[in-house]
C-alpha cells in the first residue's frame, strides 16, 4: 500500500514530526553527512530546498521515532561534533546519537531501515561517518545499529588512531563545495547508485548536458 493511501491526519503528522526542529545550518558550515556523498547534491540542497516526498518524510520520520526513544536512554546523546577547516573558513558539523555507558565507551549511530535482514554491512558511508564522530569526541570505539521495527543489527566500527586523513579526505570535499559556491557553478558530480534516487537528478543532468 502507498503511504498515500494512508489517513491524510497521519500524513500530516508525519511532515510535522519530519520536518519539526530542522538544523538550519549557519551559510559557513557544511554538514558532515552532505560531505560524504555528492558535493553536487550537497550544493543544490544548500540553494534549492525541496518540498519532502512522503517517503522522504516517512524515513525522517521513522528515524526520529528511534532517536527520540533510544538516544535518550543515554547521558550523552544528540551532541554536535564541530570540525574547523584548515583551508577554507568553514565548519564541518555533524550530530551523534549517543556514547553508551560501557567501559570503554561506544559511540553509536543508529540507522533505521525497512528491514535489517538485507544489511550485511554498515554503508561505508555511514562508518566513516561514526570513525570521524568518535575521533572528533575522543572515544576510540564506535558501533552502527541498524533497526526496523522488529529487528536489529549491530556492526562494530573501527576507529584508527589517527583519523587526520580520513579528516582531510572530507575536508576537501568541502574545499571542492566552497570553491564551486564561490564561483557561482556547481560542483563536480560525483556519480554513484545513489543517482537514480537522487531528488537533485534533473537539476544535475541539465548541468551535464
Ligand atoms: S544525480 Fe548523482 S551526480 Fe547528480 S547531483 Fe544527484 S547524486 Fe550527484
Amino acid at each position: 500500500m502507498p503511504l498515500s493511501d494512508l489517513p491524510i491526519e497521519m500524513q500530516q503528522h508525519i511532515w510535522a514530526v519530519a520536518t519539526h526542529g530542522k538544523h538550519v545550518p549557519s551559510p559557513n558550515t557544511y554538514n558532515l553527512t552532505d560531505l560524504l556523498h555528492c558535493i553536487r547534491k550537497a550544493g543544490f540542497k544548500r540553494k534549492l530546498c525541496k518540498p519532502l516526498s512522503l517517503e522522504s518524510a516517512y524515513n525522517i520520520f521513522r528515524g526520529k521515532i528511534y532517536d527520540t526513544k533510544c538516544s535518550s536512554c543515554f547521558t550523552d546523546n544528540q551532541k554536535r561534533v564541530t570540525y574547523r577547516c584548515e583551508r577554507i573558513p568553514h565548519s564541518i558539523t555533524g550530530l551523534y546519537d549517543f556514547i553508551t555507558s560501557d567501559n570503554p565507551p561506544v559511540l553509536t549511530d543508529l540507522k533505521t531501515t525497512k528491514n535489517v535482514y538485507f544489511t550485511n554491512e554498515a554503508i561505508f558511508e555511514y562508518q566513516k561517518q561514526v570513525r570521524l564522530y568518535a575521533w572528533n569526541a575522543s572515544v576510540a570505539h564506535a558501533q552502527i545499529i541498524y533497526m526496523d521495527f522488529g529487528d536489529a543489527e549491530i556492526f562494530p566500527v573501527k576507529i584508527y588512531s589517527d583519523e587526520k586523513p580520513l579528516m582531510r579526505e572530507i575536508e576537501q570535499q568541502a574545499v571542492a563545495l566552497y570553491i564551486a559556491e564561490k564561483n557561482g557553478y556547481p560542483p563536480c558530480p560525483q556519480y554513484s547508485g545513489l543517482c537514480s534516487k537522487c531528488e537533485y537528478k534533473i537539476e544535475c543532468e541539465a548541468y551535464s548536458q
